[in-house]
């Protein structure tokens, strides 16, 4: 079993039935709909084709509905496009007038006013470059640092901390609306810079609400992180952006840092952006992206993306395969040991005010090292919103997590956690037939025989609120 999860982005290279379930069977775990460009309605409609896939390939897909943020867009450019040189100048303007070589025209009325001299401006993932050398009443005067070919309606990378809209943006919230109507697993937040801005998108905790993905692009949201987890159920280390914000040289290690104060935190963590990204065009990836994408298991991500490569690649099918390809070869790699012991000494201190939570994160701990002492083939988790299941993840276990909670969504949202298979099973009765019930399916799913030894983590009883009992049992 792969214990590393794929997200896929869904595009026009990737929204046709036949290759979405294609992609699911090669090992899309959740589907991203990316909102910046395009009608509310069409994403919908990609939302349910998605829906109507996972069915038929009978799997549980999660669907992750990424929100535009308060983004600055440039006015089109001519067809074909442009070429900036190295060291012309351009005029940046507020506008709606088409953008040309010499004058690009945004949608942010504040531009001249906020942006200050000696500000970087980048268009797109920060392909073309550009320093302000002065300003005056309606225009920035800038100079190109690094040219290069730009078409379409790039966005433009404004320093973070300059713009004055906040996150979420009116049309976030109502994007936000409209996918929590439909029914969405996890809903992603961009250009977050506190624990402010997850708050006001105002969900309900999951699994009721989606779990809500702050993206970590900007420099205010790596300085405000703890707060920013604290308020989220999981994390994107969005690297196209954050390598704007951030001097390139910067990223490998702000990945690492994300990523371990996530798994401190109890939350699943996707690393993004540009991890295959020659596959947009070609059929294997570089030897570089294939050691990326393992360096991020091995620094410890919950889950790893692909943005273009699925969305507008040559071959979105394959695109996943060679992901998956990957991510299991390294997971059998990844130190289990090491890991164990860096967890132990990342947690720091518990909060001892709410007893749920601490009960829960040593239990947890505990039911990771018992499995690992008795041999067990597998930890099996009852768990009703998804929070053990994640709890127990974080301590990346040597063998699978089986997780049965009663609750679609929580199954759905769950397939970002490491590790994890999760499954739908109501509750039954008394836990004990519950766990039987878990047990039975463990054996017609996911490969145990009659047996094998299982640890066992549940609340004592149907309506307890914490994981408060480990079992060890064997497999009836
Ligand atoms: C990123 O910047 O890496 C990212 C994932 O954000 P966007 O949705 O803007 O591509």
């Amino acid at each position: 079993m792969r214990r590393t999860k794929i997200v896929a982005t869904i595009g026009p290279a990737s929204d046709d039935p036949g290759t979405l379930q294609k992609m699911i069977a090669a090992g899309m775990d959740v589907a991203r709909i990316g909102l910046a460009h395009g009608k509310l309605e069409e994403h919908l409609e990609k939302y349910r084709n998605i829906r109507a896939a996972a069915a038929a390939v009978g799997t549980n897909v999660g669907i992750l509905a990424d929100l535009p943020g308060p983004k600055v867009r440039c006015a089109p450019f001519p067809e074909g496009g442009v070429i900036f040189e190295d060291g012309a100048p351009v005029v940046f303007t507020a506008g709606e007038a088409k953008s040309s070589i010499g004058v690009i025209s945004t949608d942010y009325e504040r531009l001249v006013s906020d942006v200050e001299v000696g500000d970087g401006l980048a268009l797109g993932d920060g392909n073309v470059t550009f320093v302000v050398e002065s300003k005056d009443g309606t225009n920035l005067n800038a100079r190109v640092l690094r040219g290069s070919r730009v078409q379409g309606r790039p966005g433009l990378q404004v320093p973070s901390d300059r713009l004055q809209i906040t996150t979420p943006t009116a049309e976030d919230v109502r994007f936000a609306d409209a996918f929590i109507e439909a029914g969405v697993d996890m809903v992603a937040l961009s250009f977050v810079r506190s624990a402010h801005d997850v708050r006001s998108l105002g969900v309900e905790p999951p699994p009721r609400g989606p779990l809500v993905v702050a993206k970590i692009e900007t420099r205010a949201a790596v300085e405000n992180l703890e707060g920013i987890i604290a308020a989220s159920g999981a994390v994107m280390v969005a690297r196209g952006d954050l390598g704007v914000d951030y001097p390139i040289s910067e990223l490998p290690h702000l990945q690492k840092h994300i990523i371990r104060r996530c798994i401190a935190g109890g939350l699943p963590v996707i690393t993004a952006t540009q991890m295959l990204e020659s596959m947009v065009y070609s059929p294997t990836p570089t030897r570089a992206e294939a050691s990326d994408v393992a360096n991020a298991v091995f620094d410890g991500t919950s889950s790893v993306m692909l943005s273009g490569e699925t969305a507008i690649g040559v071959d979105p099918v394959n695109a996943v395969s060679t992901m998956a390809e990957i991510t299991a070869r390294a997971d059998i790699e990844f130190d289990h040991d090491d890991w164990a012991e860096q967890v132990h000494k990342l947690r720091g201190a518990r909060p001892t005010h709410d007893l749920g939570a601490v009960t829960t994160d040593a239990m947890t701990m505990a039911a990771v090292r018992v499995a690992d002492q008795v041999g067990a083939a597998a930890i099996v988790c009852l768990s009703r919103t998804g929070y053990t299941v994640r709890s127990v993840s974080r301590f990346r276990p040597r063998v699978p997590i089986l997780a049965y909670s009663p609750d679609e969504r929580a199954v759905r949202q769950l397939a970002l956690s490491w590790g994890s298979a999760a499954s739908a099973q109501p509750d039954l009765a008394t836990v004990r037939e519950t766990i039987a019930a878990a047990l039975q399916s463990s054996k017609q799913h996911y490969g145990l025989h009659s047996g094998d030894r299982v640890v066992v983590i549940s609340g004592h009883a149907m309506a307890a609120r914490a994981t408060d009992t480990i079992q060890v049992m064997s497999v009836p």
